[in-house]
């Protein structure tokens, strides 16, 4: 699964340094999550940072992606393949 910021963040700024795949930025509004980003920290953490660190607790699953562990694990795997956005110089799909 993908985790959803909600309306409910306060722009603390506390959540994205701790995401190990660079799949939280400031949105128009508020913080967002990258979907094809975010693997509820698989293969990085036991628990999802974000959520371990955000002061308002406005960070669920996002029901649009729901993901079996399975599927999280390959997507870990792309993006380690992939590198980070900074490495690859560009915003490039995955
Ligand atoms: S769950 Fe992990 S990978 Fe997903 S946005 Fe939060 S910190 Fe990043
Ligand atoms: S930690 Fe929570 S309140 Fe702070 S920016 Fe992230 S989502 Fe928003």
């Amino acid at each position: 699964m993908a985790l959803l910021i909600t309306d409910d963040c306060i722009n603390c700024d506390v959540c994205e340094p701790e995401c190990p795949n660079q799949a939280i930025s400031l949105g128009p509004v508020i913080y967002q999550i990258d979907p094809k980003r975010c693997t509820e920290c698989v293969g990085h953490f036991d628990e999802p940072q974000c959520v371990q660190v955000c002061p308002v607790a406005c960070i669920p699953v996002d029901p649009e992606h729901i993901e079996s562990k399975e599927s999280l694990w390959d997507k870990y795997r792309r993006l380690q393949a992939a590198g980070t956005p900074q490495e690859r110089g560009a915003d490039t799909a995955l």
